[in-house]
């Protein structure tokens, strides 16, 4: 089972959707008992402020107990994998994780929003050829970076109308191998509930490395699981 006591995905204030510090949020960590603290935060291609970041948390005073890693969270643009990431990040030896996140549809020219792409999945074989095409922007976009973490694989498929349902043993396959293969984390996501357990363990079962995280956009949620733990239950259950 994996531990519960590590964060791997807490945004802070330089998310700017998110409230606290990242001193804050080291601060919550340590009271909760968390060893292993990623703190991540939202970019786009035009983000300028990822050294400062960097450097705010080579300062922070981190107790005793607490491992401090670092990553930014960045969303696949299209169906070649490309990623919202500023020039140089991909491959920069400072920063911890680069984290992909299905925050849009990988369309074929660049991010459709989910409404759009749940208007267009009229026949099953649109919906099948969707999923092809979120699965191969995924497994495309792990070996865009050198470290990455997959952040709520999945989150985006209850947005366009479908479930994990229409993911089959040969997209987990795909996306275990990936994972295995370039050294990608994949997390089973609080604020998201996924992957599924069904996932989770064909994931696991592959080798691929799972870690879990809150997605926490405020320090009160660092390390509070209340339904990964189902989820890693179910998955070892199967
Ligand atoms: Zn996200
Ligand atoms: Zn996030």
């Amino acid at each position: 089972m994996i531990s519960l006591a590590q964060d791997h995905h807490v945004h802070s204030s330089f998310s700017d959707d998110a409230v606290s510090t990242l001193a804050e949020n080291v601060a919550a960590a340590s009271a909760r008992g968390v060893a292993v603290l990623r703190l991540v935060d939202h970019v786009r291609v035009s983000t300028t402020w990822v050294p400062q970041m960097l450097e705010a948390v080579a300062g922070l005073t981190v107790p005793d107990g607490l491992s401090v890693e670092t990553g930014v969270e960045a969303k696949i643009l299209d169906a070649s994998g490309a990623l919202d990431l500023p020039p140089g990040l991909a491959t920069h030896p400072g920063l911890g994780r680069v984290l992909i996140a299905d925050h849009q549809f990988p369309g074929p020219d660049g991010p459709l929003s989910p409404r759009v792409v749940r208007e267009s999945l009229t026949t099953p074989e649109r919906a099948r050829d969707a999923v092809d095409t979120l699965v191969g922007a995924t497994v495309a976009a792990m070996s865009r970076v050198d470290r990455g973490q997959l952040a709520h694989l999945f989150s985006i498929l209850p947005k366009i109308g479908l479930t994990e349902d229409a993911v089959t043993d040969e997209h987990l396959a795909a996306i275990a191998s990936a994972a295995v293969g370039t050294g990608t984390l994949i997390e089973v996501n609080e604020k998201w509930a996924c992957p599924s357990p069904r996932a989770v363990r064909a994931l696991a079962d592959a080798g691929a490395h799972l870690v879990v995280s809150t997605d926490s956009h405020d320090s009160a949620d660092v390390g509070v699981y209340s339904r990964v733990p189902g989820i890693l239950q179910a998955a070892q259950d199967r």
